[in-house]
């Protein structure tokens, strides 16, 4: 199937590991531009040569830079603009959660977790708005989680924070109707990627290899497929709202969670 992204640019922030670097890979095998972004310069360096052995003509452009940074951020823009010309698709991934309750939650990390979760989509959208706005086939796609509809308890301070931006990408795609911009989003359950890695890394059974430890813990979480997701699955429906072929949808939160909603 024509995803209609061929030399179309897409722009995606936290594309060095986990889901948004399969996100990149899936656009690039589309024939995309791609531009991305993530704080650690070696990280990038390293996804950077990855995908240019994986795609040797491919034209892409990786640049260091904190979402929570505007300056940096709109530095980012400026040199997508000069060198792809601008953007047609904003993809926001960056972040990653808060595992703690409410008595283990110190006043920062809630403070932190809000300004991750809003300001690491509204300074994006800030910076690359009107380059979108020359696009026909603009977009605005966010990585969010079922966390938003269903929270949990070990991860309060990152529940309250993604329902808050599921809340603001809803009205943000009201508003952008009018600049020819579509805004949805996805609502990941358990992914596969970086950020449980890390949590493998720091299990308590060192006997437990990484199938048997996600496998586990999909079962322990109830998740009905019984395994995560794997960073392709997510990939996928990103990059489906991302093109035109979802041209009369805005507003959507695409559940990506192995049937783990339990609301309607
Ligand atoms: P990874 O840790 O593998 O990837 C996160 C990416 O974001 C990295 O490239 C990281 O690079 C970058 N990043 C993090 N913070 C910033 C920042 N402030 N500015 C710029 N880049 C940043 O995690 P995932 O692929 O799992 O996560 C992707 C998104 O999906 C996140 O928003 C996460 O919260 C969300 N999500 C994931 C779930 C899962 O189960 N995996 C579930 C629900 C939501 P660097 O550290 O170098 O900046």
């Amino acid at each position: 199937m024509d995803l209609k992204i061929k030399d179309r640019v897409a722009v995606v922030t936290g594309g060095s590991s986990g889901i948004g670097f399969e996100t990149l890979r899936l656009l690039l095998a589309e024939g995309a531009k791609v531009a991305f972004c993530g704080r650690d310069a070696g990280r990038l360096a390293g996804a950077s040569e990855t995908l240019r052995q994986a795609f040797p003509g491919a034209v892409m452009l990786a640049q260091p830079c904190d979402v929570l940074i505007p300056d940096q951020v709109k530095a980012f823009a400026a040199v997508v603009e000069a060198e792809l010309g601008g953007v047609d698709m904003l993809i926001n991934n960056a972040g990653q959660g808060y595992v703690a309750d409410f008595a283990a939650t110190p006043r920062e990390a809630w403070l932190h977790e809000a300004e991750l979760k809003l300001f690491g989509v509204i300074n994006p959208v800030q910076a690359f708005e009107n380059q979108l706005m020359r696009s026909p086939i603009a977009s605005i796609t966010c990585v969010n989680s079922l966390l938003a509809k269903q929270p949990e308890a070990h991860m309060i301070a990152t529940s309250a924070a993604r329902a808050a931006l599921l809340n603001m990408t809803l009205t943000l795609s009201k508003e952008m109707i009018d600049k020819g911009i579509r805004v949805n989003s996805i609502l990941l359950g358990m992914v596969e990627s970086g950020q449980w890695r890390r949590r493998y890394a720091e299990r308590r059974d060192r006997e437990q290899d990484w199938e048997a430890w996600s496998q586990h813990l999909a079962a322990r979480r109830g998740i009905p497929m019984r395994r995560m997701g794997h960073p392709q699955e997510a990939a996928q429906a990103l990059l489906f709202l991302a093109s035109p072929l979802a041209s009369f949808t805005t507003g959507a939160a695409l559940d990506v969670s192995g049937g783990f909603a339990r609301q309607c």
